[in-house]
């Protein structure tokens, strides 16, 4: 996390509310809780899940269906450990690492100012008369296991850091078999792996995680404008799909930041609330979209032997592509459309719940994890059975849920913090005109519309332009 600004923070929620919410309504839960739980690893329950997956979907959407210069690939997670020696995560995958000798504790060097002493909460580490911190020294993030029966005489191998090595090497598969040519892409989502040596608040900083990483290969001459191209793309996806443009921001890397190999690096960075108390809300990256030159592709060839080039036969011109790479987190990026959204209101007026204060998710509709609820107000007089058939429609086209526990005021409640954006109300009417009522979640206004044509309604409803009302 970045602690240079500390900017004013009234408007982002604090990360207990975050966390006490995804734990009440099943987003997400600590990971082993019934052994005590392993720091810093969490599960996602069911609407989690679909959240994440809508992030994911979101994703590939931008990347394959709305384009056609990219291509989609899954490499393993296990790969050859020659990939790493070639990558320079071997060597310098490394963050610097400080032991306390008082307390016992490690702690990341360079994020002292985030963290907690193991003796004093309220101080950092390094501030109080008892700290006595080491000198900081390299600490490797990989995770080592070894691959066959027997440990001693299995190879080391190393669950991946990262999914770009895995779209790097098999450039030459991609190049040979999808009929595309610079300038064009490789994305990939799926897990990595870090042995973070403080991870934490909440899933922003796992050892276990999700990434959605993508290689654009290109000519050399035009690198900067592709990467200049990537950089607008990617902050139009966060803002896209309803994060308000004050709450992000492109920071360029100083020249002390980049990697050597790189002539320019920025990261997209959200305003994150931190689980450190008093710890406000700080800038923190989101994605990193770096300029990484001929450097990968390079050194993948120079440690496998293979040539990983292109020839044009246009121009009759051979060269290595640069790649511009946006590389983002799902965990992170699904944390940041939570806070985003999340919000308490009072409401006003004299209709339902006038005077309370009701928790919403303001997600975007296509980020939502269920689209639309399906009420039936009473058990009985027919409403399930009507109910049910609205359900059985909507459900074939969007992500529905058929709930009849509960009061109508409670059922609301219970959609509002799953950030549900329709509730289809069901009562004695529908049952005379085949109309239900449609409850929106974020103006809370109520309307009737038929059950003839509603699926189609439903889905032209969530697909249509929507911008938060966090910004009226
Ligand atoms: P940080 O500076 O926060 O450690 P990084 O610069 O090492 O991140 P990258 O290697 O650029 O991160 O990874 C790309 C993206 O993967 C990050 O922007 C983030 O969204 C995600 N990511 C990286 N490490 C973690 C982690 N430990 N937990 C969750 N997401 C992560």
């Amino acid at each position: 996390m970045d602690d240079s600004d500390s900017p004013v923070t009234d408007d982002v929620v604090t990360m207990e509310k975050i966390v006490a919410l995804c734990k009440r309504r099943g987003f997400v839960f600590a990971s082993s809780e019934i052994y005590g739980g392993i720091g810093s690893t969490y599960d996602y329950g069911h609407y989690g899940v679909l959240l994440k997956a809508n992030v994911k979907n979101e994703w590939w959407r931008a990347m394959l269906t709305e384009r056609d210069d990219i291509v989609a690939i899954d490499s393993a997670i296990l790969q050859h450990p020659r990939v790493w020696e070639a990558s320079g995560h071997l060597q310098g995958f490394t963050d610097p690492l400080v032991d306390c000798r008082t307390c016992g504790k490690r702690y990341r060097a360079d994020h002292l100012s985030e963290l907690q002493c193991g003796r004093k909460p309220s101080k950092h580490p390094g501030e109080t008369d008892e700290c006595d911190l080491t000198q900081a020294r390299d600490f490797n993030l990989m995770f080592e296991t070894t691959i066959g029966p027997v440990k001693e005489s299995g190879s080391v191998a190393y669950l991946r850091p990262e999914t770009a090595q895995g779209i790097f090497i098999n450039f030459k598969n991609v190049l040979q078999f999808s009929r595309k040519k610079p300038p064009f892409g490789i994305a990939q989502i799926g897990k990595s792996f870090r042995n973070e040596i403080t991870p934490g608040n909440f899933i922003f900083r796992t050892r276990e995680f999700e990434q959605m990483e993508m290689e654009f290969f290109v000519a050399p001459d035009e690198a900067q404008q592709w990467f200049e191209h990537w950089l607008a793309e990617r902050e139009l996806w966060y803002t896209g799909l309803g994060i308000r443009p004050d709450h992000l921001r492109l920071r360029a890397h100083d020249a002390d930041e980049l990697s050597h190999y790189s002539s320019g690096t920025s990261d997209v960075e959200y305003l994150f609330p931190s689980t450190t108390p008093g710890g406000g809300a700080r800038w923190s990256e989101l994605e990193g979209i770096a300029n990484r030159g001929d450097f990968d592709l390079t050194r993948h060839a120079e440690f496998s032997g293979e040539k990983l080039e292109y020839f044009d036969q246009a121009s009759g011109q051979r060269y290595v592509p640069h790649v511009i790479e946006p590389a983002a987190g799902a965990d992170r990026a699904t944390l940041a459309f939570l806070v985003d959204a999340y919000d308490e209101e009072v409401v006003a007026g004299e209709g339902e719940g006038s005077g309370e204060t009701r928790i919403v998710l303001r997600l975007h509709p296509r980020l939502a994890p269920v689209k639309a609820a399906v009420l039936p107000l009473l058990k009985k007089d027919g409403m399930p059975e009507l109910a049910r058939e609205v359900h059985r429609a909507v459900r074939t086209v969007v992500q529905a849920e058929y709930d009849d526990g509960g009061s109508i005021g409670k059922r609301y409640r219970r959609h509002d913090e799953i950030g549900t954006p329709f509730c289809l109300t069901i009562d004695h009417e529908s049952l005379g005109d085949r109309t239900v009522t449609l409850r929106d979640r974020d103006s809370l206004a109520q309307e009737r519309i038929a059950i003839e044509g509603i699926a189609e309604e439903i889905e032209r409803r969530v697909t249509a332009p929507w911008i938060t009302p966090k910004l009226a």
